[in-house]
């Protein structure tokens, strides 16, 4: 589907990461900015990252403006990325439901439908007859969190993740992008304030840009160049079921209990659980964060109880201490970071790619990304997303 080239001596642009944010990057780079000699360089496999371990809600329901804007621009690029890229990522607007179980959610939920409808985002409070219709099995009564009410997003929904790395990889292929897969880089090699290159498993590569987009291993990559980047790296993980007929047409969130579900087009469930409670790179996390999940799981459809899971994985995310991206230069000169989307970056990544290749194309933020600068955790313009982001999704 795409070249297995051996690395050249020289890159215009490198870009370190072969999940769906990089290899998007490198497509734009190449398609809107005219770039042609780029490299994306992957330590594994594309897509073996986060990227094909995420489970694919995709939504823009975020509270603050930037963040509203962001990820509308990736709900937007989304809605005619399969006929941009010729190829079909499968995405699927069957709606999402975040539910309130508490005062507290209520009031919070409805803000965030305020703030919503303000940025011309479709975003509407349904009560817990209008969740009942749309989705029957819930308990929204017989429970130790009753269900309120909840914010509903239709534009909402999924997508196939590894066909979203597979479809920007083989466009920017065609377009010229060097994909060199099972490379490692070791090193961000620097000198008098400036990007040289990187140092990788299959020998030096110079370059006077690197893009960094290595989700939980940033601040690995970003220390060997001197640079401290306020990210904390965790174990993140989800399951599936055994496939059943449809029961859940649409994708359902609870920050409170703190468990997702939707349906595959296989009929598995996707379920999401949260992060372990430390730091740490093992892709698996621990087994009693995937009890917690079942628990209330099982409390909110009781008929699921029945259900066999069929597997379960981890994948290692990079957390900033406002729940925001990093989407930045830095101060050496050439080196630019994607990082820090946490739990929830899958549905930002046609957006953040897009915006991305313009920062590393200008050498200047976008006006959609500007405000994701890493200069913020200095100056305290924060981004403060933990209500939007609190269930990992
Ligand atoms: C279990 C789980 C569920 C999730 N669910 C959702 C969801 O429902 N919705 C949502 O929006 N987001 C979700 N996310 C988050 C989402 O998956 C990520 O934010 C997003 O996929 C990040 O994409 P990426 O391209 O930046 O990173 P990745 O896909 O992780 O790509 C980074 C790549 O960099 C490579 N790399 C790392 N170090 C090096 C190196 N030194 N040299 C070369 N290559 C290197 C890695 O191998 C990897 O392939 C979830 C994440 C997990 C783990």
């Amino acid at each position: 589907m795409w070249r297995n080239p051996e690395p050249r001596k020289f890159y215009d642009v490198i870009i370190v990461g072969g999940g769906g944010h990089g290899l998007g990057t490198a497509y734009y780079l190449a398609k809107e900015h005219g770039l042609k000699n780029i490299a994306v360089i992957e330590k594994g496999w594309l897509g073996g990252g986060n990227t094909g371990r995420n489970t694919t809600i995709i939504r823009s329901n975020y509270l603050w403006d930037e963040s509203a804007h962001l990820y509308e621009h990736s709900l937007k690029l989304w809605e005619n990325l399969s006929s941009e890229l010729n190829y079909n990522i499968m995405f699927s607007q069957r709606g999402v439901l975040n539910l309130a179980h508490n005062e507290h959610d209520v009031k919070e939920i409805r803000r965030r439908v305020s703030a919503n409808k303000l940025n011309g985002i479709d975003s509407e409070w349904v009560d817990p007859h209008q969740i009942k219709k749309l989705v029957p099995i819930m308990n929204t009564e017989n429970c130790r969190y009753p269900v309120l009410g909840a914010s509903y997003q239709p534009r909402a929904g999924v997508a196939r993740h590894d066909a979203v790395a597979w479809g920007y990889a083989m466009r920017a292929d065609e377009l010229g992008v060097d994909i060199i897969q099972n490379c490692e880089v070791k090193k961000i090699r620097t000198a008098k304030g400036k990007v040289q290159g990187v140092e990788t498993s299959k020998g030096f590569i110079r370059s006077n840009r690197v893009g960094v987009v290595a989700s939980g291993h940033t601040s690995v990559l970003a220390a060997s160049a001197g640079i401290k980047l306020p990210l904390q790296s965790k174990a993140l993980q989800a399951l599936v079921s055994e496939p059943i007929k449809p029961v859940i047409n649409t994708v359902v969130m609870s920050n409170a209990v703190h468990a997702y579900v939707s349906q595959s087009d296989k009929g598995e469930l996707v379920i999401g659980a949260g992060t372990d409670g430390y730091n740490s790179y093992t892709q698996r996390g621990g087994y009693n964060i995937i009890e917690d999940t079942i628990r209330a799981i099982v409390e909110l459809y009781p008929i699921f109880g029945k259900m066999k899971m069929l597997r379960q994985w981890g994948g290692i995310v990079d957390i900033t201490p406002d729940a925001s991206p990093i989407l930045s230069k830095c101060e050496v000169e050439g080196l630019y970071f994607n990082c820090g989307w946490g739990t929830g970056g899958f549905k930002a990544t046609p957006g953040s790619a897009n915006v991305f290749a313009h920062t590393i194309a200008k050498n200047k933020a976008h006006k959609i990304n500007a405000p994701f600068s890493v200069d913020r955790f200095v100056s305290g313009r924060l981004v403060d997303e933990h209500g939007a982001a609190a269930v990992a999704h």
